[in-house]
């Protein structure tokens, strides 16, 4: 197909996540053709370094042959086996003894979904399983915070916290509630302590009105992805798990964007010894080579649905490609390359540079705030270092930022609330770091000597 007739079917045909469909179609479809290392190419020829690792999952960078050879093995193996009927394969079988052996010492046992929306989609539906099976019917109601991200399903969109999600869209629920996200740089806390305080305090209120009786769980993400990249102090996990405890709700951590070294250490939980209830992951499970994701359960949990319910009844939850083999052979090589192929390592070591160069561009006019965790960060835009003032909405400051450097060869993330979002790969060199830098510090530059952005400083 050439170009225009490429754009064209996708204008009449695709539509597209997460966009206004007029907008799209006025705009058009980019599209991407190949990509190797930590570079993008499209189909017009430009090379583009990803400094969001596609959407915050090719952790691994794209290309990696010995991925592709795992996948083909498997196609040609075994392309396909269903997990129902008692039937498995050996990479999902595998894959979740992985995992668990990986991940905070409570999880104990696995379900597979095909990404992140329906693993969130199948705790809530778990949980509600659970707390039905073991007497307990009136705990209905879900605990997030606001600017959480948990995907895009029917109900999981509810504690999702961003108007997009909710407009028109008739959620959230009744029995779904959220509290103020730990968000430092736009609220005046006098120190760390004292945003943690204000945290477990929320939940505690929350949970008072309405019972504790009444309410299942709380679920967040350890860093707010989505969200605008909300970097909680150390010890506010820890602190929202044991509020957790103390109240009788389950603690539900979503690292669908900061498991697999995206902070640092696999899982944002480990860092804080914290050990969920339940955990959802998707994203660098595969770093997005197959759709793959998963729920991360506790014995307790387990137990309860299964002590629970019918031994000669079906427990209908269940997707045609839950532990999809070639998915799982993936996975299976993407968690060698985390740790025997020295991608977590690298990750680490490289953290201190991506920190110093998000920090150093705190010196730009535009830019107010610099937030970050492993390789996990973003910038915030001010037009008033002082007062915090943020750009108005009009200008869309952020899009504008990100055309400016797709033309200088990066891509990034762009957020509405005048935030540039990064999340390099792992593999990350320090000369790809230089180039980021360099780049990103040139389109701001570029940004700023537009008219209608210096009359707003
Ligand atoms: N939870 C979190 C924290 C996420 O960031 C995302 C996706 N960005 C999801 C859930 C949903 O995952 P998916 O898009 O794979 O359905």
């Amino acid at each position: 197909m050439s170009i225009p007739s490429l754009i064209e079917a996708d204008r009449r045909h695709l539509i597209h996540p997460v966009v206004s469909y007029r907008a799209h179609e006025a705009r058009g479809v980019t599209v991407l053709e190949s990509a190797q290392g930590v570079f993008l190419r499209d189909i017009d020829g430009n090379a583009l370094l990803d400094a969001f690792s596609g959407l915050w999952c090719v952790n691994t960078g794209y290309g990696h042959q010995s991925i592709v050879d795992a996948a083909a093995k498997q196609m040609a193996r075994l392309p396909y086996a269903t997990g129902y009927f008692h039937f498995g394969s050996e990479p999902a079988i595998q894959l979740a003894a992985k995992l668990v052996e990986l991940s905070p010492a409570s999880l104990q046992h696995v379900y597979f979904t095909l990404g992140g929306s329906d693993a969130v989609d199948s705790a809530l539906r778990f949980i509600t399983h659970y707390y039905n099976a073991t007497g307990r019917p009136s705990k209905k109601h879900i605990i997030a915070l606001q600017r959480g991200y948990h995907g895009s399903s029917a109900i999981g969109a509810g504690l999702t916290a961003l108007p997009a999600f909710h407009r028109n869209f008739d959620v959230p629920l009744p029995t779904q509630h959220h509290i103020p996200s730990p968000y430092a740089y736009r609220n005046d806390y006098a120190d760390d302590d004292a945003l943690i305080a204000a945290s477990v305090a929320a939940l505690e209120a929350k949970v008072e009105a309405l019972g504790a009786d009444n309410v299942a769980a709380f679920f967040c993400e350890p860093i707010q992805g989505s969200g605008g990249v909300i970097v909680p102090p150390v010890g506010w996990l820890k602190a929202m798990r044991e509020a957790c405890r103390k109240l009788g709700i389950l603690f539900v951590a979503d690292e669908v964007i900061t498991g697999f070294g995206r902070t640092g250490p696999l899982f944002a939980c480990e860092a804080e010894g914290v050990e969920p209830d339940l955990m959802t992951v998707a994203k660098g499970l595969t770093a997005g080579y197959a759709p793959m994701g998963a729920v991360l359960m506790s014995d307790a949990v387990y137990q309860g649905i299964a002590d629970g319910s019918d031994v000669s009844a079906a427990i209908g939850h269940g997707h045609t490609y839950s532990a999809h083999p070639v998915s799982a052979a993936i996975g299976l090589e993407v968690m060698r390359l985390y740790h025997e192929g020295g991608l977590l390592a690298n990750g680490i070591a490289r953290a201190p540079r991506f920190a110093q160069g998000l920090d150093a561009l705190l010196a730009h006019p535009l830019v107010g705030d610099s937030r970050h965790r492993g390789l996990l960060g973003a910038l915030e835009l001010v037009s008033d270092k002082d007062t915090r003032q943020g750009f108005d909405a009009s200008l869309k400051l952020p899009d504008r930022i990100a055309a400016a450097a797709y033309g200088n060869g990066l891509v990034f993330r762009a957020f509405g609330d005048n935030i540039l979002g990064f999340a390099p790969a792992l593999c990350y060199t320090e000369s790809e770091f230089d180039m980021l830098f360099e780049r990103l510090e040139k389109t701001l530059d570029e940004v700023l000597a537009q008219a209608d952005v210096r009359a707003a400083l």
